[in-house]
């Protein structure tokens, strides 16, 4: 999978302030804040602060300080929002398989109501 950054993205514009956001957490390395469009009563993405588009770009060049950061803070958000006792579902898509609309590495954390299988066949 290709790379290459594009930094006019929502995300991108969102970290530089250019956008408002309606952040639940910050951290050196990361940002957690609510989706615009929430698909569940809890909806909340976690994004790196560095240039990275999909998981495997992030797992691939990010460093060791970037990768503990942002993986404590998902696991931080998902406590915060009190969601270890009914669980939650963690979504990252990537690329035109994963049907990316946000070339910015992003995990969705989804919680607040039974979530149904995971895939619906196409
Ligand atoms: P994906 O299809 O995985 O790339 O998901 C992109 C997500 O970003 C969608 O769930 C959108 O609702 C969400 N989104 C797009 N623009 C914004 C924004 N300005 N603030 C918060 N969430 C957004």
């Amino acid at each position: 999978m290709a790379h290459d950054y594009d930094s006019d993205n929502i995300f991108a514009k969102i970290l530089r302030g250019e956008i408002p956001n309606d952040t639940v957490k910050e951290t050196e390395h990361s940002l957690a804040f609510r989706d615009i469009q929430p698909q569940a009563p809890v909806h909340v993405l976690v994004i790196p602060k560095g240039a990275y588009v999909t998981f495997d770009h992030f797992a691939q060049e990010a460093s060791d300080a970037e990768i503990v950061d942002y993986v404590r803070l998902v696991g931080d958000i998902a406590r915060a929002e009190g969601l270890e006792e009914d669980g939650f579902r963690l979504i990252s898509n990537a690329g035109k398989t994963g049907v990316q609309e946000v070339p910015h590495l992003h995990v969705h954390i989804l919680a607040g109501r039974p979530l149904g299988r995971m895939l619906q066949k196409a």
